[in-house]
């Protein structure tokens, strides 16, 4: 779908699903859209839900585990993404008590960067960058791939 408006004029929604999260969540919170919003509104939904089934593609970091990674953990204030299985405790490698985030659905990694990065856009970037290539995201996001990565 071709935006029409605002600072992707020309882009597609995908490629702004794909690039950026914080502009997404901006869209979808405009509080009376008009009908044409309304139905980017409504196809950012369906592909949100198309983003977040998604697999990822790495191992449990649990040593030993061996299974597919399901889920993905940052330690607060980091960066760096930890992947785990559905049955390992994400705490299991040391990591203090209450320190973990799960990173679950498409916005909480919007969520995660304003509250324990002050919403830094480099930050956004680097950690949505990770999230989407452990779910085979297309590097670089043109639009065909962008495409392609939503059928
Ligand atoms: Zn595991």
């Amino acid at each position: 779908m071709k935006i029409t408006f605002g600072k992707y004029d020309g882009k597609t929604l995908e490629q702004i699903l794909l690039t950026d999260p914080a502009y997404v969540r901006q869209i979808l919170s405009v509080s009376d859209p008009d009908d044409d919003l309304k139905a980017v509104i409504a196809e950012a939904w369906r592909m949100i839900e198309l983003f977040e089934a998604k697999p990822l593609t790495g191992m449990c970091y649990k040593i030993n585990c061996g299974k597919a990674a399901t889920r993905i953990f940052l330690y607060i204030g980091s960066p760096a993404l930890t992947f785990w299985c559905d049955k390992c405790d994400p705490y299991s490698r040391g990591a203090t008590q209450g320190k973990l985030r799960e990173v679950k659905e498409y916005l909480d990694v919007e969520d995660y960067v304003a509250r324990y990065f002050k919403g830094r856009k480099s930050d956004l970037q680097v950690i949505f960058r990770a999230v989407l290539e452990a779910k085979e995201g297309p590097k670089p996001v043109t639009e065909r791939a962008a495409k392609a990565f939503f059928s």
